[in-house]
């Protein structure tokens, strides 16, 4: 048996053979240069070819993965006419006298190694990048065609690193698994392998030989294991997980298209939650009810400027119309305390988790919200479109939002926009505060979601980013359940719908309180879906009161 331990980054248990991936292997031919003129008209070709490549690229990924995969493309188009990356192939040929071939060779090189070297883990992933493009000019230049899998059966692609373009032409039904001597959870391959679904577990080294082709193996995407030809005991581990998932998937599977009501009748909204319009995927083939908290600032986390109007209104839309209906509960701008963006240029904070965060960042800079709230509006003129603000604590901060919102739908109203005048507004419940004034705030909204991460943090003042908290840190703790219920009857009583969208929505043994406490939805990652609603349908639905909740 050979043992190997790499870095987990898409979960699933699958085996079979491995398979090497074969990549045509384009060296620059070192052959004397057909003259200045002539080897730059042949490497303009190239670099033409490959923007066309590249866009057809981009196509493909947009429909199979969503737009954030297709960027990846658009980005090595970016390359492909990048001054610096061309003045560099050009001087080769200039200074060098060499071939096309042998400027893309040069020019790659350089430029892979000057990110390599550079302290960023973001920037060094791009070195990857940067060789993948200038592979793609080199094969073009020589007329080389790249590899793909040629096997009849499915297999777990082994490579040194996976390139985001080989990852996305590859056939995905020829493959189980993804693993590979390089990469981080960074690179976009793992990102790629985490969309489609498939297993992937990166960094496994030199211990990941070629020779190993053909040879059958175990690979666990979770715990970054990778088993060949293993011995009875690694065997027996390996394959009690595996079928336990593909029990799960089958059991699971039977769940769709089935409706979230326990054996007494009550109904249970379970939604999802995202932070990308890519994960709609996810929502839908998990058969997602909906999505009960889009976390809005992967856009503002993953731009170097404030994303505009446009930009944002595009991803919304996204969603919207993705989910064909099905409410869409779109969180405003939470970033602060862990979430820094570097181009707010926030004061540095002692306690920035009791700092100017979420709701407050938006309410101190009016354009900023502005902005983010047009877009939410344009956007629900195409699908259930909810909006929700975070870390309220305060009834005045409802309506500043709401007054925010109101001068939004005016602006829209006069250029003509077209928008849902009915959008639903809701809050979230993160602090004791807003439970304690939960009938004053229920008032002003459509809905309440419990954001039972901040919520824990702030009633049992524990630092939710600390790691050595341990069991001070207790979502189960009764004071945070009593908040839950407050903050329901409350719910309640104003006739509003209240769910949870932190991680304890998942917790499938508080199943039965958050029925007892009268819970209308939760809102959990997609691959929590389908167990919810297997759990939800065998049970039923009691009551509880306040001092039931007990210590
Ligand atoms: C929460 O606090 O529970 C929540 C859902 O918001 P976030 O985790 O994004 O702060
Ligand atoms: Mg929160």
């Amino acid at each position: 048996m050979i043992l190997m331990q790499g870095q987990g980054v898409s979960k699933g248990v699958v085996k079979g053979p491995i398979y090497f991936y074969q990549r045509a292997q384009a060296v620059a031919a070192h052959t004397q240069s057909a003259g200045l003129e002539e080897e730059k008209r042949r490497l303009e070709e190239a670099k033409a070819k490959s923007m066309d490549q590249l866009s057809a690229l981009a196509d493909k990924a947009r429909e199979e993965a969503g737009d954030e995969s297709a960027m990846l493309f658009e980005t090595h188009a970016m390359f492909v006419e990048d001054e610096d990356l061309c003045d560099c192939m050009d001087a080769a040929l200039e200074e060098e006298g060499c071939t096309a071939e042998r400027a893309v060779e040069i020019a790659g090189e350089q430029f892979a190694a000057m990110l390599a070297a550079m302290d960023d883990a973001y920037m060094q992933a791009r070195a990857a990048d940067i060789k993948d493009v200038a592979r793609r000019i080199l094969n073009n230049l020589m007329g080389i065609v790249d590899g793909g899998i040629d096997s009849e059966e499915p297999v777990i692609l082994a490579a040194d690193d996976l390139a985001p373009s080989e990852t996305l032409q590859l056939d995905k039904s020829k493959i189980l698994g993804f693993i590979t001597q390089g990469g981080s959870g960074n690179s976009h391959t793992a990102i790629l392998a985490r969309t489609m679904g498939i297993p992937a577990i990166c960094g496994l080294g030199d211990q990941l030989k070629p020779e190993l082709g053909g040879r059958m193996a175990y690979i666990d995407g979770e715990t970054g294991k990778v088993a060949i030809e293993p011995d009875e005991l690694t065997l027996t581990a390996f394959q009690a997980k595996y079928e336990k998932q593909q029990e799960m998937k089958v059991l699971m599977d039977t769940m769709k298209g089935q409706e979230d009501v326990t054996l007494d009748g009550r109904h249970m909204m379970v939604y999802c939650n995202i932070g990308s319009p890519e994960d709609v995927t996810a929502v839908l083939s998990n058969d997602g009810q909906g999505i009960g908290l889009f976390r809005s600032e992967f856009l503002y986390l993953a731009a170097s400027d404030y994303p505009t109007e446009d930009e944002q209104f595009k991803a919304y839309k996204e969603v919207a119309a993705a989910m064909e209906g099905k409410r869409v509960v779109i969180r405003t701008l939470d970033i602060g305390a862990d979430k820094q963006v570097d181009y707010f240029q926030m004061n540095k904070e002692e306690n920035p988790a009791l700092g100017v965060r979420a709701i407050r960042i938006c309410l101190n800079r009016p354009e900023v919200f502005r902005t983010q709230l047009r877009a939410l509006y344009r956007a629900s003129a195409y699908g259930k479109v909810a909006i929700m603000f975070p870390m309220i604590t305060s009834v005045w901060e409802v309506k500043e939002c709401k007054r925010a919102c109101q001068k939004v739908m005016a602006e829209l109203d006069k250029e003509g926009v077209p928008y849902n005048k009915d959008t639903e507004l809701g809050i979230m419940i993160e602090t004791p505060a807003s439970v304690l004034v939960a009938e004053e705030l229920a008032k002003e909204v459509d809905f309440f979601s419990v954001g039972t991460n901040d919520l824990t943090q702030y009633t049992l003042a524990c630092d939710r980013q600390a790691n050595d908290l341990g069991k001070f840190f207790d979502p189960h703790h009764p004071a945070v359940l009593r908040a839950l219920k407050i903050a329901t009857d409350a719910a309640h009583k104003a006739g509003i719908w209240i769910g949870i969208c932190g991680e304890l929505g998942a917790d499938l043994s508080l199943l039965e309180t958050f029925l007892a406490i009268g819970v209308d939805e939760l809102s959990v990652s997609p691959s929590s879906v389908l167990p919810l609603r297997a759990e939800i349908r065998k049970s039923i639905a009691k009551t509880c009161t306040l001092e039931k909740l007990e210590c």
